[in-house]
């Protein structure tokens, strides 16, 4: 494998590893396909799975000697009805249907519904979705442990199918006790993010920053309407977010989730916060070597959107193609960016930078990188914030980033633009300059005769102290 395998890419893939992508060997395809992050997707597999594959990618990224991404998917509190006495029922529009808290095989006329928060929750004319939304269910009557129901839309229905109540804001903790097993395994294992599903109010992001410590990064996942409600206050509360458009567009209407998709990722740049755009992405690579024309224009507008990432599920973990997807998504991000359409949107909806002196520097050092046609922006950081800061302009050339800190660099390869690097702090401008231009030399970013534009905080080493710009020749 090359050293230090190149990427002519802004916009960072995330691939989620499975029963596909499980051997070393896969994993590496992966990565050599284009992937930066991995997720390991903690509603499926054991942890013996997710602990195997982490130490595939560990082994992976000192062999590439480059900082390789890894996001712990925690389930989350994932309503399940039972099961049934002959494993399927067919439902028909207008028949009565109950749901209960009895664990006895259900029949035509009922199912246990083990989850007495959604009794407690449950009003006479609220919609319960069954099974990704394909059965829809009006409460007649309701009471503490069951619920009459009309069936507005039927299907078929088989054992353990997924539940949403979209109307209601449930009395459920974000974590389960499944997930706070999984999430204390995650942060053992050394991932570098936790994404917490069904994010409800900002309590729940709260709770599991508490449990989380700093050990990870704190991605929650829209995918409610209740959290909907409070944007602003979640993303304030998050390290990073999630368009979870699967379980978004069976709680909501189809037709909001493209206009919430572009509401997200633009309040997502203002806080400076990477955002992924995920699901159904290059859904039909499942099964097939390449997409539908509606899938490629799928992805092509997340990247004009402006998200950091963009995200394959099914594709990579269970599909036929999953490097084929992986080098998809790579072809369609580099046309984008390659766009002038892409540039002039990134630089209309360029955020006004905050009054700090690191938003003054970062600023300055897009303007100055563009007006001198620089090859890349270097920002040497502690705890990555300069960097994201960096990003946050969306600026048309590479940002490296340089920091001291291993799990930084790992954290910062998901977010737009930016191309880590582990490397020991500098004591002296001469150093900060040599070190700039040698690595961006070597990692490909410039060649001699170039301009880089640096940014640093003196004293050396000092977190939250961005306050040199400096302009380098690279020799
Ligand atoms: C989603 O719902 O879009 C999503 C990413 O969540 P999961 O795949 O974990 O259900």
């Amino acid at each position: 494998m090359d050293r230090r395998i190149r990427r002519f890419r802004q916009t960072k893939i995330v691939a989620t590893l499975g029963p596909a992508t499980s051997t070393e060997a896969q994993i590496e395809a992966l990565f050599e396909a284009g992937a930066d992050v991995f997720r390991l997707n903690f509603s499926h597999g054991s942890q013996d799975d997710h602990a195997g594959r982490m130490d595939s990618i560990r082994r992976l990224e000192q062999r590439g000697d480059r900082p390789i991404c890894v996001l712990a998917d925690l389930q989350g509190p994932k309503l399940r009805i039972g099961t049934f006495a002959d494993g399927t029922i067919a439902l028909t529009n207008g028949q009565r249907f109950r749901l209960d808290l009895d664990p006895a095989p259900g029949d035509q006329a009922r199912v246990g519904l083990p989850h007495p928060a959604v009794f407690s929750a449950l009003t006479p004319g609220a919609e319960l979705l069954l099974d990704d939304g394909k059965v829809r269910l009006r409460i007649l009557d309701c009471g503490p442990d069951q619920a009459d129901t009309e069936v507005i839309s039927g299907s078929k229905l088989s054992d353990r199918k997924g539940v949403n109540v979209p109307s209601a804001v449930l009395a459920l903790s974000p974590l389960t006790d499944k997930d706070r097993s999984d999430l204390r395994f995650a942060l053992d294992l050394g991932v570098d993010w936790v994404a917490l599903s069904f994010v409800q109010r900002p309590e729940d992001v709260a709770e599991a920053r508490r449990l989380i410590g700093g050990r990870a990064a704190l991605m929650s996942k829209l995918e409610k309407p209740a959290a909907i409600d409070h944007l602003a206050e979640i993303i304030d509360l998050s390290e990073g977010i999630m368009v979870a458009r699967g379980d978004l567009g069976v709680e909501m209407p189809a037709e909001d989730v493209p206009v919430l998709q572009k509401r997200i990722v633009r309040l997502a740049r203002l806080a400076g916060k990477p955002v992924i755009v995920a699901t159904q992405m290059l859904e039909s690579m499942v099964s097939a070597p390449t997409p539908t024309r509606a899938e490629a224009s799928d992805v092509a507008t997340a990247i004009y959107d402006g998200t950091d990432a963009v995200m394959l599920s099914a594709e990579t973990a269970t599909g036929a193609y999953p490097c084929e997807a992986v080098s998809m998504m790579d072809r369609i991000a580099r046309r984008i960016e390659h766009d002038d359409q892409y540039r002039t949107i990134m630089d209309a909806r360029h955020p006004d930078p905050d009054h700090t002196p690191a938003d003054a520097i970062t600023a300055a050092a897009h303007q100055v990188a563009h007006t001198l046609g620089a090859a890349a922006i270097v920002t040497y950081t502690t705890s990555g914030s300069t960097t994201l800061r960096a990003t946050r302009e969306r600026p048309d050339v590479p940002i490296l980033s340089l920091t001291s800190r291993l799990e930084t660099a790992r954290r910062l390869a998901l977010s737009f633009g930016v191309h880590a690097e582990h490397t020991a702090d500098v004591s002296s401008f001469s150093e900060m300059v040599d070190k700039a231009c040698r690595i961006a030399r070597e990692d490909g970013l410039a060649r001699s005769g170039q301009r880089l534009v640096i940014t640093a905080g003196v004293p050396f080493g000092t977190p939250g102290n961005t306050n040199v710009l400096r302009v380098a020749w690279v020799e």
